[in-house]
């Protein structure tokens, strides 16, 4: 944890382009964003991830991402707003500080939306029943 630099950030060791604060939450820019304006959302408790989000943590975390969506796209006038968060290795996470991210986009800014791939109805509904259970 201590070596964390979104952990730095928060303690200011380390400088960021801060644009929301308050006891709990931070808000800074992305430091190599996809466009000017992506930023950051992160719990200033330290979490690896989602996956240990007490309530308190979620509502703190997540409550502030729509006022901070429309900020940026008020202020970089996007035509939409991605919202994401990468959790492991396997979902693309490089920093393990959870951190939502919420990305300005264009509508002719040369990103690629992820393309799904089709599910039988039979397996959809195995899949559903085995996610309630584990809920
Ligand atoms: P991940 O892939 O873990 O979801 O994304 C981590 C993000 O953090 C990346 O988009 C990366 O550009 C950003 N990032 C990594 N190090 C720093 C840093 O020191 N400062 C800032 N502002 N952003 C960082
Ligand atoms: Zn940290």
């Amino acid at each position: 944890m201590n070596d964390c630099i979104f952990c730095k950030i928060i303690s200011k060791q380390v400088p960021a382009d801060i644009i929301y604060e308050d006891d709990y939450v931070l808000s800074f820019l992305d430091i190599k964003g996809l466009n000017p304006g992506h930023s950051l959302v992160i719990p200033k408790k330290h979490h690896e991830n989602i996956y240990g989000f007490d309530t308190e943590t979620a509502h703190q975390v997540f409550t502030i991402v729509p006022r901070i969506a429309r900020a940026i796209k008020q202020a970089v006038q996007a035509d939409g707003i991605n919202i994401g968060m990468n959790n492991e290795l396997a979902a693309g996470q490089a920093v393990f500080h959870a951190h939502i991210h919420v990305i300005p986009r264009y509508a002719n800014d040369g990103y690629q939306l992820w393309e799904g791939k089709p599910v039988s109805k039979e397996d959809s509904q195995i899949i559903a029943a085995n996610i309630k259970k584990a809920l």
